[in-house]
């Protein structure tokens, strides 16, 4: 495992409908359904769906005030987020503070496939919405 950010663990997409999202991808698409969760106090439902070594997670809002709602309501579906595989997650994110990079979460938290993640702030990251996983 590299020292900083690892491979790319997922990449995470908004949508509108999740059950047509994942109608699409795995009927149409040939990607295998390989978990579903509901995050109802991040007023969120995911799913994630996997081909050959990539790994998709789905992500639909289910409430006006979800970051997923809101970020379909102005920038319509599709790619959301980048997420990278970290070794050390609290490691990583006093490393890349000390080198000015900026977060959304100030601490990491329990991620939808309960792991520790934690989002970098999309200006530090050339308008690209990276997470780091713990893995
Ligand atoms: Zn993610």
């Amino acid at each position: 495992m590299p020292d900083r950010l690892g491979k790319l663990g997922h990449i995470g997409i908004a949508v509108d409908n999740l059950e047509e999202a994942k109608l699409l991808y795995s009927k149409v698409l040939g990607f295998t359904l390989t978990a579903e969760k509901e995050m109802p106090e991040r007023g969120l439902k995911v799913a994630f769906l996997e081909t050959g070594n990539t790994k998709i997670e789905l992500l639909e809002g289910t409430t006006p005030g979800s970051a997923i709602t809101k970020f379909v309501e102005k920038r319509g579906t599709g790619i959301h987020h980048l997420s990278f595989e970290v070794s050390d997650i609290k490691r990583v994110m006093g490393e890349l503070k000390e080198e000015g990079v900026r977060f959304l979460d100030k601490e990491p938290r329990t991620g939808a496939e309960g792991h520790l993640t934690a989002f970098l702030h999309p200006k530090s990251a050339m308008g690209v919405l990276l997470e780091i996983e713990e893995e």
